[in-house]
Order: C-alpha cells, then structure tokens, then sequence
C-alpha cells in the first residue's frame, strides 16, 4: 500500500487522532496517586469506545512478543521506558508515568505518548520530560517537503544528546495509517543528508524515547513486553502523528 495519503485520508487519520488525544488527556487528569494502572486502562477503554473506536494496542501481537499485548494503553512508570502493561500497581507520588495510546477509527489509525509526573515533581525528571518534548518538537519542525528521513532523526537525536540524555536503542518511530507500524521507519538518531526523502501525503509517528544518563542501553521485563533502562533510571516518551502537507507538518493528535 502506498505510503501517501490524499488530503481526504488525512481528514479522516486527524479524527484517529482526536479519539487518542482526548484518550490520553483523560488519563492525564485522572492519573493520582493511588490510582491503579488497571483503573486508567479502564478509563481509555471507556473513552476509545464511547468515540466509537477501537484500540489499536489490545491483543497486538507482534512476531518477537511471546503474548499478545493484554492492554489498551501502555503504562510505563519510572525505569520502564515503553511498552509497560497496566496492571495493579498503584501510582506513588513523584513517579515518571509515561502513556502510550493507538486507536482506529473508520479503519485509520492515531497513535500518541506523553509522560508526565504523578504528584510532586523532582526537577530532575521534569527536565528530562521537557527535554523529550523538546525533541518531539524538533522532529516533527524537520517534518518538511525537501527535507530527508535523516533530518528529521538528526532533529530529535541531536536534540537529546546535546541535553545529555541517552535514547532508547533500535527503537524509533514509523509510517502510520490503515495499520499503526507501516514503512517508513522513522529513526530517533540519524545524519542529515540521509534517508528517504520526505513528501506530502507521508504520515508518520515520531516517537523520541530519552533516558536519564547517556546510556541507550535497555532490557526487557520478564512480561515479554516492558522495556527498562539497563541503568534503572528513569525515561520518557513523547509521540505525535503527523502528516507531511503543503502547508508544513500538521499534527494529527491533538483534541
Ligand atoms: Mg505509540
Ligand atoms: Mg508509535
């Protein structure tokens, strides 16, 4: 399938994206201490449906994962840098909870992360969210006509290293559309000049995964799905969608 969308087809990949920000937005609000993981999977369960979607997460099963993934969102608190399962751990104050949420609406597929802090704030891991922000901002600025796949991954990688952060290995971002994971990877570290050129109708997660340190080192939890910093420190995910249009980037998932 071709990786370029008509304006029509983004039209309807920006609803995707309105169910899975107005997904996410709720279990920001409702994510306080001594809410369970369980219970904000619940609640994205609740909101994905209502919108007349379906979740893209639930039951996907990728030929490396030994089971398919049991959620709707992923929930991946502190050390765990992505794919954490929402089970019955109740949230602490300070903890660094990163969402991760894809839903399909009329066959089109939206997918967004943010991470936040649950309760009181160390300045540490603050800084280590915006910095994660930040680089999703750069990469999805380089999301041009005439600029090249590896502007865009220099964008975000660069962004990351100078603020002294490492970034989840072998890990990145990808084309999105009638399924959630299509051609063309999206690397988080590249070199300009490189890559795939990027063109209009080109829709695209861009996904920057930082972790405390400058080691992009990672194991996987013994959920067979979990993936944590091989320093036990901290990590963030911020992802929007975006489409690649005439007018410059447009982000898909937001309310
Ligand atoms: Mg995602
Ligand atoms: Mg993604």
């Amino acid at each position: 399938m071709s990786m370029i969308k008509t304006p029509e087809q983004i039209a309807l990949m920006r609803e995707a994206g309105r169910v899975v920000a107005n997904t996410l937005a709720a279990v920001r609000e409702a994510a306080g201490v001594g809410v369970t993981l369980r219970d904000l999977d619940a609640l994205a369960a609740e909101t994905i449906a209502t919108a007349g979607a379906t979740p893209a997460f639930l039951d996907y099963h990728p030929r490396w994962a030994a089971v398919p993934f049991p959620g709707v969102i992923c929930t991946s608190v502190n050390d765990a840098v992505v794919h954490g399962i929402p089970d019955g751990y109740k949230l602490q104050d300070g903890d660094l909870l990163s969402v991760d949420c894809g839903a399909f609406l009329e066959g089109w597929c939206g997918d967004a992360a943010v991470s936040f802090i649950v309760g009181t704030p160390d300045p540490v891991d603050q800084a280590l969210i915006d910095a994660t922000d930040a680089a999703l901002a750069r990469g999805i600025e380089a999301a041009r006509i005439g600029n090249k796949m590896g502007d865009l991954a220099y964008a975000i990688g660069g962004a990351a290293r100078r603020a002294g952060y490492g970034l989840l290995a072998d890990h990145g971002g990808h084309g999105i559309g009638r399924t959630m994971h299509a051609e063309p990877p999206v690397p988080n570290d590249g070199r300009p000049g490189r890559g795939i050129k990027l063109t209009e109708g080109l829709v695209i997660a861009i996904e920057p995964m930082l972790i405390l340190g400058r080691k992009d080192d990672y194991y996987q939890d013994d959920d067979g799905w979990t993936l944590r910093s091989a320093n036990g420190r901290r990590a963030a995910h911020s992802e929007h969608t975006v489409a690649i249009t005439a007018d410059g980037p447009l982000i898909l998932t937001f309310p």
